[in-house]
C-alpha cells in the first residue's frame, strides 16, 4: 500500500474522542460532517371547515414517503437483507394506527396543521417507550422519529434529501442516520461511519456491521468538534476516534487496519473455540465492559461471561444519581442475558481517574483532595456514603436472583475493610429477607486485588474473599508509584516488571492454597505480549475488553501448559524489566514466529 499518497495534511491538534464500539475496524480519512436537520414541525390552527383538506394534505404525504422507501428498496435490493428488514419495518410503520390514526384524530378535534398533530402523536409515543424496560426496544423509538420526519419532510415539499455522493472515499459523521441513509449512501465511497448519538444497537451500528464497514457511535460533542474536511482516525475496535491525527498516527493506524484485515477473518474461527492449551489446561476468558450496550460486543467476541463490569459508568453524566430501579434493571438483564455464565459486577470506583466530581452531586459530600489516587476513592468512597452505597447493594442483591452473579470489591486494602462491607451486605440481606424480596444468599463476593497491602495479605484476604480480581492498572501505579495517567512516567509504567510479575504470582498462589478462584482483569490480561505469562502463571480467568479475546484465544490454543509455567518459573527469577523482556520476546519468537507481528500490533 501506498501509504505517503494516501496521508492528508492536517493542521489541527490531536484530539482523541471516546464513544462506543459500532462495527468493528478502522479508517483513516476525510470527514464529510451532516449537520442536523432541522425539525420542520411547524405549527398553525386550522382555519374552520380545512380540517379534511389538512387529513387529505396528510394522507397524500405519508403516500409519497412510502413511494420514496419502496423505491429505494428496490434500488438496493440485494443481499443487504439486515438493512432492508429495517426499510420494510419503515413502511409497516407509516401505516400503523398509532402514528397515523392517531395523527388524523388530532388534525380533526383539535384543528391544527398536520406537522402539529404528527409531533404531538410522537410526544405521545415517546412517553409510552420511555416506560419500556428493554434498552433495546426503548431505543426503536428512534424509528417512529425517522419515519415521521420523512412525512413531515413531504409536507414541506421538499421530499427526502438523501446524503448526496462523495467523489473521493469519505468516513461519514452527524448526529445519527437512519438506514435509508446509510444504504443510499453505500453506493458512494464510505469508509466508516461516526454519530454523536446512538448506542451499539443503533441502525447505524447495525447497518454498518452488516456491510462490514467500521463505526464508532456515542461520541458526544462530535458534531460541533469535527468539520467537513478534517481528517480522522476511527478505531471501531476500540470505539474511539482521533481528530487531526499526526502523519505518524495515521500511517500507524493504516498499518493496523492492513493488519487487522488479514487476522479478522482467521480469529472468526476462535469465536466459537474452546479456551484451553494443547495439553488442556482451560482457562476463562471474560470480558471487561463499562456500559450494557456493549453486551452484544461480549457474545460476539465468545466470552465466558463479563469478569468485569464497572458499575460507575452508570453513574456518571446523568442529572441525578440513578435509583435502585434502574440500576436493579440493568444488572439483572445483564445477568439474564449471560446464563449460565456468570456476571461480576464491581461496586462503584470512583475517585483517582475516575472523578468522583462527574456524580451527580444531588446528597453527595464530594471533598477536594491534594491526592486523590490516594484518597478517598473506590470502597472507601462507598464506606463514606452509606446511603448510595445501600442503593446499589440492594440493587445488586434482587438482581442475583435472577442469574449468576459476582459482586466484586474495588480497591480492598485491609480485612477489617472486607469486613465492614460484608456488614454492610449482610444488613441488606436482612432487611430484603423482611420485605420478603428474593435474592441469592450465596452470592459469591470477591475482592480486587489492586494495592500492595491486599497482596501481602492475601493468604489472610483469602480466607474471607470468595474470589479474587487481580487489578493490574492500579496495582502498577501503586506498587511502582507511577501515576498510571501521567504521560511523563508513562514509560516506566511496565506490567512485565519483575515486582508486578511476582505479586501476581503470590496472589495466585495465596488464592489456591484457600480453594478460590483467581481472575486478572487489568489491561494487560487482553495484551497478547503479556498474556502468555499470565496463562503461565496460573489465572483461572483473565477479563479483558471484548476484541481481544480470540487474539488471546489463539495464543492459549497453540500454547502447552508445560511451557508456558516453564516461561514463568524463569520471569518470576528476572531482577529487572530488560530482562524479563528480553526474555518474552525470545519466547515470543521461538514460539509463534508467524504471530509476532500480531504480538507486536496490540
Ligand atoms: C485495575 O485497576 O486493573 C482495574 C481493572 O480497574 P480500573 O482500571 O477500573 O481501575
Ligand atoms: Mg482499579
Amino acid at each position: 500500500m501506498d501509504t505517503e499518497l494516501d496521508l492528508p495534511p492536517d493542521l489541527g491538534e490531536p484530539e482523541t474522542l471516546r464513544g462506543i464500539s459500532g462495527s468493528p475496524g478502522i479508517a483513516v480519512g476525510k470527514v464529510v460532517v451532516f449537520s442536523p436537520r432541522p425539525d420542520g414541525f411547524i405549527r398553525y390552527r386550522l382555519e374552520a371547515g380545512t380540517e379534511d383538506k389538512e387529513e387529505e394534505r396528510f394522507r397524500k404525504a405519508v403516500a409519497q414517503a412510502k413511494q420514496a422507501l419502496l423505491e429505494l428498496r428496490q434500488q438496493f435490493e440485494g443481499d443487504l437483507s439486515d438493512t432492508l428488514a429495517i426499510v420494510d419495518s419503515h413502511i409497516r410503520m407509516l401505516q400503523d394506527r398509532m402514528l397515523f390514526d392517531q395523527t388524523l384524530s388530532l388534525i380533526q378535534q383539535k384543528q391544527i396543521n398536520a406537522e402539529w398533530a404528527l409531533a404531538r402523536t410522537l410526544s405521545l409515543i415517546k412517553r409510552k417507550f420511555d416506560h419500556i424496560a428493554d434498552d433495546y426496544i426503548r431505543s426503536r423509538f428512534a424509528d417512529i422519529e425517522y419515519v415521521a420526519r420523512l412525512v413531515v419532510e413531504q409536507l414541506s415539499g421538499q421530499g427526502r434529501t438523501f446524503p448526496a455522493g462523495f467523489a473521493e472515499p469519505v468516513i461519514v459523521a452527524g448526529e445519527d442516520f437512519s438506514p435509508v441513509d446509510t444504504i443510499r449512501m453505500l453506493t458512494d465511497k464510505v469508509l466508516g461511519f461516526l454519530t454523536e448519538k446512538g448506542g451499539a444497537t443503533s441502525h447505524t451500528a447495525i447497518v454498518a456491521r452488516s456491510l462490514g464497514l467500521p463505526a464508532v457511535v456515542g461520541l458526544s460533542g462530535l458534531t460541533s468538534r469535527c468539520r467537513t474536511g478534517d481528517t480522522v482516525i476511527l478505531d471501531g475496535y476500540e470505539g474511539r476516534v482521533c481528530l487531526h491525527p499526526t502523519q505518524d498516527q495515521q500511517r500507524l493506524h493504516l498499518e493496523y487496519a492492513r493488519q487487522h484485515r488479514t487476522f479478522s477473518e482467521e480469529m472468526r474461527w476462535y469465536i466459537r473455540l474452546a479456551s484451553e492449551t494443547v495439553d488442556g489446561l482451560k482457562v476463562r476468558l471474560s470480558a471487561n465492559i463499562e456500559i450494557p450496550d456493549e453486551l452484544e460486543s461480549v457474545i460476539y467476541y465468545g466470552a465466558a461471561g463479563i469478569g468485569l463490569f464497572r458499575s460507575e459508568f452508570g453513574y456518571f453524566q446523568r442529572k441525578e444519581l440513578p435509583d435502585e430501579e434502574s440500576l436493579f434493571t440493568v444488572y439483572r438483564d445483564l445477568l439474564i442475558a449471560l446464563e449460565p455464565e456468570s456476571v461480576t459486577i464491581r461496586t462503584l470506583d470512583v475517585g483517582g481517574d475516575k472523578l468522583a466530581s462527574q456524580l451527580p452531586s444531588n446528597g453527595i459530600q464530594l471533598v477536594r483532595e491534594r491526592n486523590p489516587a490516594l484518597g478517598l476513592r473506590s470502597i472507601r468512597f462507598s464506606l463514606h456514603e452509606r446511603t448510595l452505597f445501600i442503593t446499589q447493594v440492594r440493587a445488586l442483591l434482587r438482581a442475583s436472583y435472577y442469574g449468576r452473579l459476582k459482586i466484586l470489591l474495588p480497591m480492598i486494602s485491609s480485612l477489617s475493610e472486607l469486613r465492614q462491607v460484608q456488614a454492610v451486605i449482610a444488613e441488606v440481606m436482612e432487611q430484603l429477607t423482611k420485605e420478603g424480596i428474593p435474592f441469592n444468599p450465596d452470592v459469591a463476593i470477591g475482592i480486587m486485588v489492586e494495592v500492595p497491602s491486599a497482596v501481602v495479605l492475601a493468604d489472610t484476604l483469602a480466607r474471607e474473599a470468595d474470589f479474587f480480581s487481580i487489578g493490574t492498572n492500579d496495582l502498577i501505579q501503586y506498587s511502582l508509584a507511577i501515576d498510571r495517567g501521567n504521560e511523563y512516567v508513562a514509560s516506566m509504567y511496565d506490567p512485565l516488571h519483575p515486582a508486578v510479575l511476582r505479586m501476581i504470582s503470590q496472589t495466585v498462589e495465596a488464592g489456591h492454597r484457600q480453594g478460590i478462584e483467581v481472575s486478572l482483569c487489568g489491561e494487560m490480561a487482553g495484551d497478547v505480549f503479556s498474556a502468555p505469562v499470565l496463562l503461565g502463571l496460573e489465572l483461572d480467568e483473565l477479563s479483558m475488553r471484548p476484541s481481544a479475546i480470540p487474539h488471546v484465544k489463539r495464543l492459549l490454543r497453540h500454547s502447552t501448559f508445560s511451557r508456558l509455567t516453564a516461561l514463568s518459573k524463569r520471569l518470576l527469577q528476572c531482577g529487572d524489566s530488560s530482562e524479563t523482556h528480553a526474555l518474552l520476546k525470545q519466547y515470543l519468537t521461538d514460539n509463534y514466529p508467524d504471530q509476532f507481528a500480531d504480538h507486536e500490533r496490540m
